[in-house]
């Protein structure tokens, strides 16, 4: 292990003046042992590609490569490319950083097939992102894996099940064709600096699509009815032509409100509809 690998993180952001940012969703994991454990959870990624989203100053970064991966990063800051760089130096060939919103990268064409993506991920864009990767037509996506750290809030509703405070579109569609789970809780006090709320680490891998469904109606549904959910499905659902015989037809009651649906419902919904 070189001097950089082994260097304390805390030393690698004040030696690069790396003050967290808030504007950008800044709170860094510093403990190595830990980083170890999140990049644990995908298996195996000895000789894998793994795409990071706001490798940041680099801890997770490292401990990826440590794991064997070959890593591309996307980092909206400026700042922390110097570091990263001593990163790309030390582990020749193995990581490659862009410069960039993880919005606007196309993620497939830089990283190609079957690629685990694991990331600490900026707040404000985590959710975007995740409804990017869970959607679109092709299926199997690109992706193997994904390990994405979360406010623990918002973990819950990726897991949730139906009758749950936190059961809604989120969980759909994280649901309908893969399988979700909460691999770690994270204290607040893990990160510099903590935020408010504990954080979470989910784990999803991509599972068989049901025959006949389209994603673009699954997603429609879903904000049709959790958009007003505490209505009954038949209000919700009133402008989505078709919806209320296709209800019949499966013999859901439209006097039930979305949240009692399961994802096996709103998958035979979509598949009427689609
Ligand atoms: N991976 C580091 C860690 O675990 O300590 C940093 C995680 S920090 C929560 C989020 C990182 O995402 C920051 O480095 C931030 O600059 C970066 N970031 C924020 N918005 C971004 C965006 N739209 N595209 C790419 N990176 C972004």
């Amino acid at each position: 292990m070189s001097d950089r690998a082994a260097e304390p993180l805390r030393d690698v952001i004040a030696r690069h003046g790396l003050q967290a940012a808030r504007s950008l969703g800044q709170n860094f994991i510093l403990d190595r042992q830990l980083l170890a454990r999140i990049a644990a959870i995908p298996g195996d990624l000895g000789s894998a590609a793994v795409y990071e989203v706001g490798p940041g100053p680099g801890g997770l970064t490292q401990a990826l490569l440590d794991a064997g991966a070959s890593v591309v990063a996307v980092e909206r800051d400026r700042r922390c490319l110097p570091a990263l760089a001593e990163l790309e130096a030390e582990y020749s060939g193995r990581l490659r950083v862009i410069e960039g919103d993880a919005l606007e990268v196309d993620e497939r064409a830089e990283v190609g097939a079957d690629a685990h993506i694991v990331a600490n991920l900026p707040y404000n864009v985590g959710t975007a992102l995740l409804l990017r990767w869970l959607g679109g037509e092709r299926w199997p996506p690109f992706w193997r894996s994904l390990t994405l750290m979360f406010q623990r809030e918002v973990a819950e509703r990726i897991v949730a099940t139906p009758d749950s405070e936190h059961y809604g579109r989120l969980s759909v569609a994280a649901q309908w064709r893969s399988q979700a789970r909460i691999a770690m809780n994270v204290h607040r006090s893990a990160f510099v600096p903590p935020p408010k709320v504990t954080s979470a680490v989910v784990y999803v891998v991509p599972a068989a699509m049901p025959a006949g469904v389209s994603p673009r109606v699954i997603e429609q549904v879903t904000a049709a009815a959790f958009g007003q959910r505490r209505k009954m499905l038949r209000q919700s659902l009133k402008a989505m032509p078709g919806a209320l015989d296709a209800l019949e037809r499966l013999d859901i009651d439209p006097q039930r409100r979305a949240e009692t649906l399961s994802v096996v419902d709103y998958v035979a919904l979509a598949r009427e509809l689609s």
